[in-house]
């Protein structure tokens, strides 16, 4: 009768750690997704970083070009040849051309930036709303998860208290038999397995009866048989 009770136990248990593991799953996916949100802002506030360094590397571009232009500008009070005169003229006009083409890539950086800070603005909210949904619901999952971890911890010290007192090649062979859970043990109902009902025979039934701290199976569902005055004679 005490391994009935286990079964029971053990039932009891079994279903408490089905609902625990299946709350760790939840709250990964969910976690995963406002870290999936928080990469691509990431991704798109490292974007504009970039941006800003080439319209910093431009600016510098350009000082450089105006720097030199205004060399070249003065050496024309220099200059004593047609010759002399046209190379000059050739390289200002690198020079400028040089300046016009970077101003426009620093408009460019200038307009991309723009667009992208108004992007990571509206995704900033969105991420937020990712987060808002999906950390309440992680919140109650791990309250959950805490609450069902002390229910199996409390089951499993009954357990422990149940089992310590049945015969231990008794508990042994109903460990063994962990697989079928549910049905390891069963009662003999009214001369039958009570797990499959295969009649029993009338000597097996009395050893049931009167040799309780042994082990007795049923031949056919391989169930653990116990005595029970109520219902077994
Ligand atoms: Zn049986």
């Amino acid at each position: 009768m005490k391994l009935l009770a286990l079964q029971e136990v053990d039932k009891e248990l079994q279903a408490l750690e089905e609902a625990r593991d299946k709350f760790p799953a939840e709250i990964d996916e969910r976690q995963s997704q406002i870290d999936q949100a928080r990469a691509t802002l990431q991704e798109q506030v490292d974007l504009l970083e970039n941006l800003a360094r080439e319209q910093r590397h431009y600016e510098r571009e350009i000082d450089d070009a105006k720097a030199d232009l205004k060399k070249h500008e003065e050496r024309f009070s220099a200059v004593t040849t047609n010759k002399e005169y046209d190379a000059l003229q050739i390289e200002i006009a690198a020079c400028k051309s040089r300046i016009s083409e970077y101003e426009t890539e620093v408009l460019e950086t200038i307009e991309s930036s723009e667009r992208l800070r108004q992007e990571i603005e509206s995704r900033k909210q969105e991420v937020g709303q990712i987060e808002e949904q999906h950390q309440s619901r992680i919140e109650e999952l791990q309250q959950r998860l805490a609450s069902l971890q002390k229910e199996v911890a409390g089951v499993e010290s009954r357990r422990q208290v149940v089992s310590q007192s049945i015969e231990s090649r008794l508990l042994q062979r109903y460990q063994r038999s962990r697989k079928n859970r549910g049905s390891r043990v069963a009662r003999i109902l009214k001369g039958a397995c009570g797990t499959c009902f295969r009649q029993l025979p009338a000597q097996l039934r009395n050893n049931v009866k009167y040799t309780p701290t042994e082990v007795h199976v049923c031949e056919n569902c391989g169930a653990i048989l116990v005595w029970d005055d109520q219902t077994s004679s």
